[in-house]
Order: C-alpha cells, then structure tokens, then sequence
C-alpha cells in the first residue's frame, strides 16, 4: 500500500500535521513505543507549550522565514485551539502558559485528533529513497508514500527517541545542514569562575549579555557551571567568547556602596549571603563595614553589575533542551515546508534551522510551522 502521506516522528510538530491535514490515508512512524515524549517531559511535566510574548525577535533563525508560520498561527490561536478540547492553562511571570494538571493532556489531544492514521511505533527510520514516491526503510518493514513530513527534531536527548536522521534524509537530497549545536543547556566555568561552584542551587534574578543580545531571569548555580532560564536562553545565542553578567539588575549599586553605611557588605547588598561570601573571596574583599571600603575596594564591587567572563563549553546534548543549527530554511519554502529540491517532500518543527528561546517558543513554533504546512500543503 502507498500512504498520501507520511511522517517521520510522532512529536510536537508531527503530531499537529496529521491533525490538522485533510487527507485520512496518513502512516506516522515513530522509533519511541508512545507518541509525544518530549511533550510528556516538557515544563517539569506541565508543558510550557506557549508565550504571550512570541516575537520573531526570540528565535535564532532566519527572521523572514519564520515570520509567515508564526504570523499564520499565533500564541492566540493556539490557545483557542487547545480551549475547544477544554484544555487548563495558567500564566507564569514571563508570560508562559503552562498545563494546569499535566502535559498528559496534551498528549491526550493529540491522541484524539491522530485516531485515523495509522502508527508505526518502535520502528526507526533509517533511510529514505525516491522512486516516483518515497520509500521509507525502517528496521523490519519498508513503508511507501506519496508525500514525506520529515517532524524528526533535532539531536538532543536521545534518551527519549532523537536522532540525527532528519539531518540525513535532508543531505541526501541535496540540502544543507547547519551545524547542529546543544542549546538551552547550562554553560561550563573556566578556573577563574571555579568559585561559582561552590554555590550550587543558589538562584537569583540576573542580567545576562551577549553581543547584542540582552537577556534578564533566574540564574542558578549549579557543581558544574551555569545553568536557570537566562543561562538556557542565553546559550542560544552564545558561541564561543564572553558573556556579560550583571548580578544587581534592579539596583544601583553605588546608593547601595554609600559611603556613610555601616552595614556590613553581605548585609547590605540585596543578594544571597553565600553568594557574596564567594564572590567577596574570588575578587579578594574582605567582608566588611560600607563605610571601611577604600576606592580599590569599591572599584573592584562595580563588577557586581558587569561580571564578563569566557565560558568553558556547555553541559552537551544529553541535558540540552534543544539542538540549535539544522536544515537550512533558504532551501525550504515557508509556507508549504516544502523542498525546493524535492517535490512532496516536506520539514517542520525543530529539524530545521530554527531555535526559540526558553519559554514556549520551541512548541509554538513546533506547532505554527505544522498548522502553515497543513493549510497549504
Ligand atoms: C526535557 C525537555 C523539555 C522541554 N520543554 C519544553 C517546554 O516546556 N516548552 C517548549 O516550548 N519546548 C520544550 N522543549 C523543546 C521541545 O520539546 C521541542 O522543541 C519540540 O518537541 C520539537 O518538536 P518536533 O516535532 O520538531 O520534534 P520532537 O518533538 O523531538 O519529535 C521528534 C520525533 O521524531 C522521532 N524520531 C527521531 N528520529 C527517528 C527515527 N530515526 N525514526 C523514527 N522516529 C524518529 C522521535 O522519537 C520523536 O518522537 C523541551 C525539550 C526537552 C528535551
């Protein structure tokens, strides 16, 4: 039998497509024993599955590709969309939606909308073949279609299903692959900032800068480095080189070092103890009265508010959330996903050279790039 359609991954972006496509003769093929587990893993188990926020301005990607799937099917309209199947959300303070109860519910939408196609699971896909229609080599059975949705994600946690075969369909027929790269993943420390270490699971709201780009969430220290939403978000953008910390977003610093002071430092400075204890040591201040401070001393404090630093690497794709890099999006066109090298044959979701930030935007994406393939495929 020749599927209309097929699709290579039963996650996010793969799942929305076949809901939302008019065809019934659809085969989903997963090398997972269930659909969806990353959405299962999402949010701590409560899916974060959208923003208020969503900018083309929080993706690292090509802006004009991105911006018709986004503008096509908005946070709203997702959020209209999940309402019909009576879905509970909640709004956290960056303007992330959560699922009230569990990212089950989610699953459970999608298993409702999928209930006419035909899944294959446990079956890896290893290879992809043209011959007037697609032929899809799995381990064990051959599987044939019209049309290939390639929804495979990228590379990161392979634990729960990834692999790079998206990447491979792609090259073989002639696309270019942007290095893939772990994203959304702690950063590593050099010996300078060994100290850091000594403070795993202190967290605190911090500025964080790199390049151009200017980022402001909780950061958590962790025994191996850096890690909280502004250092996930913020290994997005970085590559290699410094990043720029500021520990004291919200406050002046040079009111809080008033001279006349006779607070303590640690007692003075609105940041946790343990942490100034630290940073105190690393930059060699003692801990004492405000008003003991000579200039040097209160010179060396100011890096409070511009700590710049190299960091060593990141945590890898084992703990990276996502893969930044993929399918590069000048060979696809950003309504129908399709190749422009091969007819029928179509990307979505995270395969493609398309990363948000942490906070929703990988699912919106995920699920915007699926719906514009679905309306103009
Ligand atoms: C732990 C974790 C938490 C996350 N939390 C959030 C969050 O809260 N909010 C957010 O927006 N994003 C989150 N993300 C990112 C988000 O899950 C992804 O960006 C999104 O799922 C991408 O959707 P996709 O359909 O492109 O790929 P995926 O959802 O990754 O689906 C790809 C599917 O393809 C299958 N596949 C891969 N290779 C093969 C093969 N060779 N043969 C057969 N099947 C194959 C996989 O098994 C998988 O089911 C999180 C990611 C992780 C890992």
């Amino acid at each position: 039998m020749i599927y209309d359609i097929a699709i290579i991954g039963a996650g996010a972006s793969g799942l929305m497509s076949a809901s939302m496509l008019p065809s019934k003769n659809i085969a989903i093929i997963d090398s997972n024993s269930k659909i969806a587990l990353k959405i299962l893993a999402s949010g701590g188990g409560k899916c974060n599955i959208t923003n208020k926020n969503v900018s083309v301005e929080n993706y690292l990607a090509n802006k004009e590709f991105i911006k018709k799937a986004l503008d096509e099917f908005t946070p709203k309209e997702l959020l209209k969309f999940l309402d019909k199947f009576k879905l509970e959300l909640e709004v956290r303070k960056y303007g992330q939606y959560f699922c009230k109860k569990s990212a089950k519910d989610v699953v459970s939408i999608f298993e409702k909308l999928t209930k006419h196609c035909h899944f294959f699971m446990n079956t890896k896909v290893l290879h992809v073949e043209f011959k007037n229609h697609f032929i899809i080599k799995t381990q064990g059975k051959t599987i044939e279609a019209k049309k290939l949705i390639v929804a495979s994600g990228g590379i990161s946690y392979t634990s729960i299903g990834a692999s790079p075969i998206g990447y491979e369909i792609a090259k073989s027929f002639g696309h270019s692959v942007v290095t893939p790269a772990p994203a959304l993943v702690g950063l590593t420390v050099q010996k300078d900032q060994f100290w850091m270490k000594n403070l795993s699971g202190i967290s605190f709201n911090t500025k964080l800068s790199i390049e151009d780009k200017t980022l402001e969430s909780d950061l958590l220290f962790t025994h191996k480095g850096i890690s909280g939403p502004v250092v996930l978000s913020g290994s997005l953008y970085w590559k290699k080189g410094k990043i720029e910390l500021d520990f004291l977003p919200k406050s002046n610093l040079k009111k809080l070092l008033d001279k006349k002071s006779k607070k303590q430092i640690s007692s003075q400075l609105p940041l946790p103890k343990r942490f100034i204890l630290e940073f105190l040591k690393s930059i060699h201040v003692e801990d004492k009265a405000i008003c003991k401070l000579n200039n040097s001393e209160i010179e060396k404090l100011q890096v409070l508010k511009k700590y710049e630093f190299a960091p060593a690497g990141n945590f890898g794709f084992t703990k990276a959330e996502v893969t930044k890099g993929g399918i590069c999006t000048d060979e696809i066109n950003s309504l129908t996903f399709e190749s422009k090298l091969q007819k029928n044959l179509h990307f979505v979701g995270e395969v493609l050279d398309v990363t948000g930030e942490l906070g929703g935007y990988n699912f919106q994406w995920a699920f915007a790039s699926a719906v514009s393939l679905a309306k103009y495929i």
